[in-house]
């Protein structure tokens, strides 16, 4: 019989914390602390098979959940000594979602389920506080018609300030037990009314409505997005856990809170968290009312004048922050802990690694390394490489001058100019149009979580530091400045107000995230210093891993950033991107349209002199290290002029005919440019463009052997070639070339030859190409498209469609297709290496610079990834990373 169901509580539990996989993150650690020892609600999980069950069978339920479930019930009642459904004593329950890898505030939760008209006056004599009992049904009919019965929240507080306003009351807390008995029995009546049936009554069917809820919640719009945009698989699924519920809304010695063991923002090994007196725990990230700090140095950083946890509640707060100590000992991370005081009493709800900024994530590795906690390459692997990118970005100028709009709290750092947008969707339309913008709200929630992606920062008028936006744009990366409480936003007029100043949709803001301060106009940025705790793990990183890293650069400016964030040579030097140049590009147009050798080689002639030169300051810059050039691949089409005037233009320039010249780009027109006439294709057709192009590498490299004293080691490298023969016509070419080359000099460089694989028949021949070549370099963006049939620039039309069907789980042109670009990688490295042992293989495709791909080229064995300057830290890492899993089996906390 499969075990459906894991109980947890009372000091015992029957899964542990490595069971994330089947009980989701939050069921195994409730779990884990329940064996600690730790004062955990009693409860039980339905695990994520249940899910993957569900959803492969209609969205039907195991025939023997419903009996495990009953049992699960049967001893939290024991443990508790309370009754579900009882009357006079109630068993209440949160039931809450819990997926492998945490995805905050993305699926549904519900509070205090289990009241219903009889229990309510049960828990109103048990607790001896009917306001409180009152309270509790009344926010149990809101979140329970929201998740289960898809009643919005507007409704309900719609109700609740046409109450508020006749009492004459500002906040909930002034509100007696008969206003929220009144407000309650409205609240039915709205469900009622809008739904055609009554609020479900039955506790049992309440339960069984809230955990389909929180199963379908798995694939709700922004569950999804989340999964795609932090690499969840669909397939994992979310477990279910149903508590018993404990009451931080039970009066003055009852509270709620959040806290991490260390600064999340930073790093500071310091505890830190916000809690509120007499609420419940969706209060606190809700950012409804602003909460006050744990501790009494954060209350005094922050300026408020509310007493801390630490103050008002000493007693339970030493015993706090022994519980959280150990916990961090115990999981040897810094850890997101929510939890409640009922009364005078502590409860655990929840532990988890806790979600943190580049900047923290750096820190707080080497300083657990440095405290012995972990080992440094434990610290490697706790470090997400692609938000190191967060690190990589300017930062304000610290002398451009700062005006000031207002100021909120630093809740996620970084600096970002844009435009002001009010809405999520607006912010997602503006940024596919190439506009920087950022999102100012009231406050966000999941359903903004695109419009958060897209913007480039976010400020929030309400909501403390743990509060969505502030915990979502941190995972994000995103600046943002949460609490602005001076702003005021008029959604139908698009402006903000701040103390009466206007500020309209679509001006420029500055936000420093790391201040809180939101800023007018757009204020000049300073490159990022990486120094510290980056230069520490990166230099960790480069001692364990096996792959090279190396650039995609062809500007002198590209290859010196390259360089500075560590690249060990060039990958890829796309030399038609050398003549992108204004006063270059004519002369390649000349070339392109010249209809016989002697146009070509006078147009050819022209350009030769920028080519040697640049190679020159290329090698230069790279000195002593590889420099792949490959040799011309325009797709044609790039490089034409389209319209008349242009063409005119060219010929006036060039002091040619313009009628002729017209008639030849005709000529040159191709159907599809992306496999027509490009790559080898042209210097096998026109031999002179690529001999011209070799002699500038290998001059260039004489001129800057004899300055530097150093030879400069260039590859010469022919892009999309299929065949074996023609492999070889261009190795004896550029053979020829240089022979000639080094007989003028009387002098020499060492130069290889070789070719990418870009094209699947020279992955299934890589055996041919091999005798003629000595690297391969993988060129996986034609790869994938050839492979696929999936042309590059069309593609984006249709890939979100197979992406929301679920047909494919990522973009293959930005992940790499492990399965079938990844089989012809595998079979060109075993024919090439066949046929020519130990010959150098990389990978220039921009998945160079993606994570999980490095992580297949580490598989494989390539011997170098390369990729866009700005992401070559990201692949140091990466290639640590995959390293460490190859050696010894350290996966990233997501993947374990
Ligand atoms: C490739 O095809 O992967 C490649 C690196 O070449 P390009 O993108 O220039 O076609
Ligand atoms: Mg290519």
């Amino acid at each position: 019989m499969t075990k459906w169901v894991y109980g947890f509580g009372g000091g015992s539990a029957d899964g542990d914390a490595s069971m994330k996989n089947l009980l989701g993150g939050k069921g195994a650690n409730l779990a884990e602390m329940s064996s600690l020892g730790l004062p955990v609600p009693p409860g039980f999980t339905i695990t994520t098979e249940v899910c993957t069950y569900y959803y492969g069978h209609g969205e039907a339920y195991p025939a023997d959940l419903q009996a495990q479930v009953a049992e699960a019930l049967a001893k939290v009642e024991g443990v508790v000594g309370k009754t579900f459904g009882s009357v006079e004593n109630p068993l209440l329950v949160s039931v809450r979602s819990g997926a492998r890898a945490s995805m905050p505030g993305m699926m549904d939760t519900v509070l205090n389920l289990g009241l219903n008209d009889e229990t309510v006056e049960g828990l109103a004599k048990l607790s001896g506080d009917r306001r409180f009992a009152y309270d509790s049904y009344r926010r149990f009919i809101t979140m329970y018609s929201n998740v289960v019965l898809g009643l919005g929240h507007d409704h309900f507080e719609e109700v609740l300030d046409e109450h508020k306003e006749r009492l004459g009351v500002s906040v909930d807390t002034e509100l007696t037990a008969e206003n929220w008995e009144k407000i309650v029995a409205d609240y039915k009546a709205l469900v009622e009314r809008e739904l055609g049936k009554p609020f479900p009554q039955d506790p049992h069917a309440q339960l069984w409505g809230a955990v389909g809820a929180v199963f379908e919640s798995w694939m709700n719009d922004r569950a999804k997005f989340y999964r795609r945009m932090h690499d969840i698989p669909e397939s994992w699924g979310t477990a279910v856990n149903v508590q018993s519920m404990v009451f931080g809304n039970m009066g003055e010695t009852s509270a709620t809170g959040v806290a991490f063991t260390r600064n999340p923002s930073t790093g500071e090994n310091k505890l830190y968290g916000e809690f509120l007196i007499n609420a419940q725990g969706e209060d606190v990230v809700a950012g409804i009312r602003t909460p006050q700090s744990l501790t009494k140095a954060g209350r005094e950083e922050m300026g408020e004048t509310a007493l801390s946890m630490e103050e008002a509640m000493p007693v339970v707060f030493g015993q706090f922050v022994e519980v959280v100590g150990r916990l961090e000992s115990h999981y040897r991370d810094m850890q997101d802990i929510e939890f409640t005081v009922e009364q005078g009493r502590l409860w655990m709800l929840q532990t988890r690694n806790g979600k943190r900024t580049a900047k923290s994530a750096l820190k707080i590795a080497v300083d657990l390394a440095a405290e012995g906690v972990i080992s440094k390459e434990e610290g490697i692997s706790r470090v997400e490489p692609a938000a190191l990118d967060q690190l990589l970005h300017p930062t304000l100028d610290p002398k451009a001058e700062r005006k000031i709009i207002t100021t909120g709290l630093p809740a996620s750092p970084g600096a970002a100019t844009g435009k002001i947008v009010f809405d999520a969707d607006e912010a997602e339309r503006a940024a596919q149009n190439g506009d920087a913008v950022i999102l100012v709200r009231d406050e966000t929630s999941p359903e903004d979580i695109h419009g958060m992606h897209a913007a480039r920062g976010i400020v929030t008028a309400r909501g403390g530091m743990t509060s969505h936006a502030a915990v979502v744009a941190r995972g994000m990366g995103r600046p943002c400045v949460s609490g602005a409480g001076d702003i005021r936003i008029d959604d139908k007029a698009g402006t903000f107000t701040v103390r009466g100043r206007v500020f309209k949709a679509g001006e420029i803001i500055t936000i420093d995230g790391g201040k809180g301060e939101v800023l007018e106009g757009a204020v000049a940025m300073i490159e990022p210093e990486l120094t510290g705790d980056f230069q520490t793990l990166m230099g960790w990183a480069d001692e364990v891993r096996r792959l090279k890293v190396r650039a995609n650069a062809e500007t002198p400016l590209d290859a010196k950033t390259a360089r500075g964030f560590g690249a060990e040579g060039i990958g890829l030097c796309r030399t038609e991107h050398m003549f992108f140049d204004d006063t270059r590009i004519a002369a390649v147009r000349e070339m392109i349209l010249a209809d016989n050798e002697a146009g070509r080689r006078a147009a050819l002639a022209k350009i030769a002199p920028f080519q040697k030169s640049d190679f020159v300051e290329l090698f230069t810059i790279m000195s002593g290290l590889p420099v792949t050039v490959r040799l011309l691949d325009p797709p044609l089409h790039e490089f034409i002029p389209h319209t008349e005037a242009e063409m005119d233009a060219l010929a006036a320039s060039q002091g040619l005919d313009a009628e002729k010249l017209k008639h030849r780009a005709k000529d040159l027109q191709e159907t599809n440019p992306m496999l027509g006439h490009r790559g080898c294709r042209l210097g096998v057709a026109y031999p002179e463009i690529y001999e011209m192009q070799v002699r500038a590498v290998l001059e260039a490299a004489l001129e800057v052997k004899k300055t530097l004293g150093v030879a400069p080691i260039p590859e010469i490298m022919h892009p999309l070639v299929a065949l074996g023969l023609e492999m070889k016509y261009l190795r004896e070419l550029t053979d020829n070339t240089a022979k000639a080359v080094f007989e003028e000099a009387g002098d020499s460089v060492d130069y290889l030859v070789g070719t990418m694989v870009e094209l699947p028949r020279a992955a299934l021949r890589a055996g041919d190409l091999a005798e003629h070549a000595e690297f391969f370099s993988f060129g996986t963006n034609d790869l994938t498209q050839t492979t696929f049939g999936i042309s590059r620039d069309d593609s984006g039309r249709f890939l979100q469609v197979y992406m929301d069907k679920g047909i494919f789980e990522n973009d293959p042109f930005v992940r790499l297709d492990q399965n079938g670009v990844g089989d012809l990688i595998r079979i060109a490295e075993e024919r090439g290496h066949a046929t020519k042992p130990g010959m150098k293989m990389g990978i220039c495709g921009e998945h160079g610079g993606d994570p999980s791909s490095i992580a297949f080229c580490e598989e494989v064995g390539l011997d170098y990834v390369s990729c866009s300057p700005y992401r070559v830290p990201i692949a140091r890492l990466a290639a640590a990373q995959a390293a460490l899993v190859a050696k010894s089996g350290i996966a990233r906390e997501k993947d374990r």
